[in-house]
């Protein structure tokens, strides 16, 4: 089975991208929701995190404040590394129990911070970046969190460059056009990734 790491920077268009997999019946594991999951109510992550940064990261329902948790990592490595060893190991057990039950010619795994912080390299056959300029990253990401420019930019800062991530591409799909555009190109990877899948079936 062909593995693929689906990657890209903020408001690249990943989740569009992952969606138009999942459409052809592709099989996509997505980190960001399997870390949501393990950070829901009754989540495995919930109790450690608590622990590790007092209740002020809960609600009253008890679920987790995000936007309160973000705030307290984004400026402060220290913390930030101490949420990542509570969730990477977790979030990477879940994608092996994931791909061991996968029964495709190929999966896609949507790794948002893959070049940033690695970690699955023994996993995957191909990376597959979705690509497009920095100024469209930022009009996106405005239109659809209703950040300001400052904003995206701060997060973008704390993300690898265009050119570190292109390095780490087999393959690239250039998100600036269309969505009928963009559609086409996924069936092509999609030919493309079946036709491999199967060569290296048994
Ligand atoms: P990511 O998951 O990488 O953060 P998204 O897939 O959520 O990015 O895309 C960011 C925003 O841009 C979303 O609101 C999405 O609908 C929009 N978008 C992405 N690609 C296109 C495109 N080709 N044409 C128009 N809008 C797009």
């Amino acid at each position: 089975m062909l593995v693929i790491g689906l990657t890209g920077g903020i408001g690249s268009g990943k989740s569009t991208v992952s969606h138009l997999f999942a459409e052809r019946d592709v099989l996509v594991i997505d980190t960001d929701l399997i870390a949501r999951q393990l950070t829901a109510p009754g989540g495995e992550a919930l109790a450690a995190i608590c622990h590790a940064f007092s209740g002020a990261v809960l609600r009253a329902d008890g679920s987790l404040d995000r936007a309160q948790l973000r705030g307290m990592v984004f400026n402060d490595p220290s913390a930030r590394q101490q949420l990542e060893v509570i969730l990477h190991p977790r979030i990477r057990q879940e994608v092996e129990r994931l791909l061991a039950r996968a029964r495709a010619p190929y999966v896609v795994i949507v790794i948002p911070l893959l070049v940033e912080c690695g970690g699955y390299a023994d996993l995957l056959n191909r990376v597959l970046v979705i690509d497009c300029p920095e100024t469209l990253q930022m009009e996106r990401v405005m239109a659809r969190n209703g950040w300001t420019r400052d904003e995206v930019v701060a997060v973008m800062a704390t993300q690898a460059s265009r050119a570190q991530r292109l390095a780490a591409a087999d393959d690239v799909l250039m998100n600036t056009g269309a969505q009928a555009g963009l559609r086409a190109e996924v069936e092509r990877l999609h030919q493309r990734y079946l036709e491999l899948g199967m060569a290296s079936m048994p």
